[in-house]
């Protein structure tokens, strides 16, 4: 896989990263986190956190109770099931949110303790919770950094709220952008593995990616994933970015290229509930999961 071997161990049964995995193992994501710390102007709230979202029916939120009862259920019968993830339909690390996440993962860990955490978040929260992270064993983070120049963040976030202020422009990108390497940086001194998504949204930061890719590697992220951003009509309207276009195959796979390194390209950019094997997803059969019998 050309992944060091100590990497290579800890991926092997997690359906995004490891050889094959993707067909072997299921993942379960638990929506459990509801606010944002942030306001990225392509998200659309209709939908989950769209860091790594597909539009369709919005996940319903859970209580880190349902939730975990939720993955209790989903492992009983899917015996595959090797990893639980915490990526929506907000910033699971954001103050509304934490607690949530936080009494969810440490649920999920006593309930099953044999399966590996993974959390997904926009990482302006991430290095005042990392040390939290890595205690509680959670093995997997992923981070979306889109920029690192904040002339480029600012075409990209609304505002940035960080200890009861609100930034917006340049400022706020960099802000966001400096608290994403701080955190990546504290987590790999930490063992946790870390991968950098991306949404790549043309003419404003196709040029500026792979210099984003060469850092976050060099931070030690052990994937790039470049995603396309959704703009068709049915993923209805953004935050901002009015009109934009995403990118075509063709664009995609060049930014990719030249971002280099290890670069991931079958996320499937799964929803804030997904459940089951990557492209075989089960939320239908899955819907009522763990939910107590109302008579
Ligand atoms: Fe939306 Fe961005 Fe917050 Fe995700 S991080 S919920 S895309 S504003
Ligand atoms: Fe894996 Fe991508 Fe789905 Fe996350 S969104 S579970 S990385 S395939």
């Amino acid at each position: 896989s050309g992944l060091p071997p100590e990497v290579h161990a800890r991926v092997a049964d997690h359906p995004c990263y490891g050889p094959g995995a993707d067909h072997r193992f299921a993942r379960i994501h638990l929506p459990v986190a509801p606010a944002c710390n942030i306001q990225c102007h392509y998200c659309n709230r209709k939908y989950d956190c769209a860091g790594e979202s597909r539009p369709g029916v919005t996940s319903r939120r859970l209580t880190p109770e349902e939730a975990v009862a939720r993955a209790r259920a989903v492992a009983a019968e899917l015996p595959k099931l090797s990893v639980v993830g915490i990526a929506g339909p907000g910033d699971p690390l954001a103050p509304g949110s934490v607690a949530h996440t936080f009494a969810t993962l440490e649920g999920v860990k006593r309930a099953l303790p044999g399966v590996r955490l993974c959390v997904s978040t926009n990482g302006l929260a991430l290095a005042d919770h990392a040390d939290r992270l890595a205690d509680l064993g959670v093995e997997h983070v992923t981070v979306t950094v889109n920029a690192l120049d904040p002339e480029v963040g600012a075409r990209l976030y609304a505002w940035v709220a960080w200890r009861g202020r609100r930034y917006t422009g340049p400022g706020a990108a960099r802000l966001l952008s400096e608290r994403q390497l701080e955190g990546l940086a504290r987590l790999a001194t930490r063992g946790v593995l870390c991968k950098v998504n991306s949404v790549l949204v043309p003419g404003v930061n196709d040029a500026h990616l792979p210099a984003v890719s060469r850092a976050v590697q060099g931070l030690g992220c052990f994937a790039h994933n470049v995603m396309p951003l959704l703009s068709a009509p049915e993923h209805g309207t953004h935050f901002g970015l009015t009109g934009q276009r995403g990118p075509t195959e063709a664009e995609l796979a060049a930014v990719r290229r030249a971002c280099g390194g290890r670069q991931m390209t079958h996320c499937r950019q799964c929803r804030a509930d997904a459940v089951g094997m990557l492209g075989d997803d089960q939320n239908a059969r899955f819907a009522h999961a763990g939910e107590a019998v109302r008579v």
